[in-house]
This record gives structure tokens, C-alpha cells and sequence, in this order.
């Protein structure tokens, strides 16, 4: 499994959106979203924790309902 390959890339693309749009890039492995505006705090598919102050972002959440949709839709055909 090429776990990591795929964190790297996905780090990679995060880097380049992030310098595209001059923001901080999103360095959470557990957000899949190329596209994220969170930056360092990035809370996305974290369990939020009192503890700690984390951000979502909209495009990040609007990219977890279509996965979720997805993941829906999928369970529905199967
Ligand atoms: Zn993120
Ligand atoms: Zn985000």
C-alpha cells in the first residue's frame, strides 16, 4: 500500500492551492481536500476536542457532504 506516496501528493497539491491563493496550506493528514482553507489548524475530520481550537473550512465541509453523499449513495447500490 503506497499510503504515504498519497499523503505526500496530497501535501504537495495542499502546498500549491495554498500558494495559489496566498494561505496558509493545510498540513492535517486527515483532511483529503486538496482545496482546504484551514491552514495549520485545519480541524477537518478531526473529533473536536475542548483542548484545542481547530477550523473548518466551507469548501472542506462542503467536500465531506459530497463524500458522505456519496458514501450514502454507494451503500444504497450495494
Ligand atoms: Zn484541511
Ligand atoms: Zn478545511
Amino acid at each position: 500500500m503506497a499510503v504515504d506516496d498519497s499523503i505526500a501528493s496530497l501535501q504537495e497539491a495542499k502546498n500549491l492551492f495554498a500558494k495559489q491563493n496566498n494561505i496558509e496550506p493545510c498540513t492535517n493528514e486527515k483532511c483529503g481536500f486538496s482545496g482546504c482553507t484551514c491552514g495549520k489548524r485545519c480541524g477537518c475530520n478531526i473529533i473536536p476536542s475542548s483542548t484545542v481550537v481547530l477550523e473548518t473550512c466551507d469548501p472542506c465541509a462542503e467536500f465531506k457532504r459530497r463524500k458522505e453523499a456519496e458514501k450514502m449513495q454507494n451503500a444504497k447500490e450495494a
